[in-house]
């Protein structure tokens, strides 16, 4: 009998944390054994530190993640990284359409299928982030506006045979505002995420996710995992997260 699949919890550095920072809190996860032992633990630090981090991982069982990789594979764009690029530092997974990137990088849909694209290509799997934000969500266009970034992110070709598929809801209101969404909230989402993905697709909920609320969301059937911001910038309420996602 196939094992049920374990949940995820990533957490997404963004542009926070130096190096020694970075350090600290990549070894005080790869040493705490409840990473790995039923739950998928990911760290997406910033580019610079993803060397040493996947130095302090090694082969141990947490997963590292870019936080973004270039729609090409090499050439004249200044200032980006590819997905080969991410491959060569230990990369396995990478974080593609995160709201800010959407918002303050301007990537559109098309971007971001480029994107996913380029991440299958170069051996990567996408963690593909979805969301809708506070006047879609009043106006009732919330699962019309994820349905339609899901559908624009489908890969021309389709998802590739039976290739890890990770697709993160993140409503833009709740990042970093304090608002998490409602269990039953996220649970309509996800159910509806899944009927447009090849049935092994995996659905994590990301927004102010704490160690508080990390317990109650992942007991929700329909929550394949959790990505953490904020909280995953120091040790205790990451890890606090991890636990509280085990004993779920
Ligand atoms: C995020 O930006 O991916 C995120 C989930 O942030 P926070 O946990 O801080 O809301």
């Amino acid at each position: 009998m196939s094992q049920p699949a374990k949940p995820w919890v990533i957490g997404n550095w963004k542009m926070n944390l130096d190096r020694r920072a970075a350090e600290t809190l990549a070894k005080e996860v790869a040493d705490d054994p409840a990473c790995g032992a039923v739950i998928r633990v990911g760290l997406a630090p910033p580019f610079p530190y993803l060397e040493r981090v996947a130095e302090i991982l090694g082969h141990g069982p947490v997963t590292l993640l870019g936080q973004d990789l270039h729609s090409e594979p090499r050439g004249a764009y200044t200032g980006s990284v590819s997905g080969p690029m991410l491959r060569d530092m230990g990369v396995t997974h990478v974080l593609v359409g995160h709201s800010e990137r959407r918002r303050l990088h301007g990537e559109d849909d098309d971007m971001i299928r480029r994107k996913i694209t380029a991440a299958v290509k170069a051996g990567l799997t996408p963690v593909v982030c979805v969301g809708e934000d506070l006047a879609q969500r009043e106006s009732q266009r919330a699962m019309t506006t994820i349905t339609a970034q899901v559908e624009a992110a489908l890969p021309a070709d389709g998802w590739p045979g039976q290739g890890e598929i990770l697709v993160a809801y993140e409503p833009v209101w709740a990042i970093g505002t304090g608002h998490v969404a409602g269990r039953e909230q996220v649970a309509e989402i996800h159910a509806g995420i899944r009927r447009l993905l090849p049935g092994h697709a995996r659905i994590l909920y990301g927004g102010s996710v704490d160690p508080d609320n990390a317990a109650s969301l992942a007991r929700e059937e329909e929550i394949d995992g959790l990505l953490v911001g904020s909280a995953s910038l120091s040790a205790a309420s990451f890890l606090a997260i991890v636990r509280a996602t085990t004993q779920a």
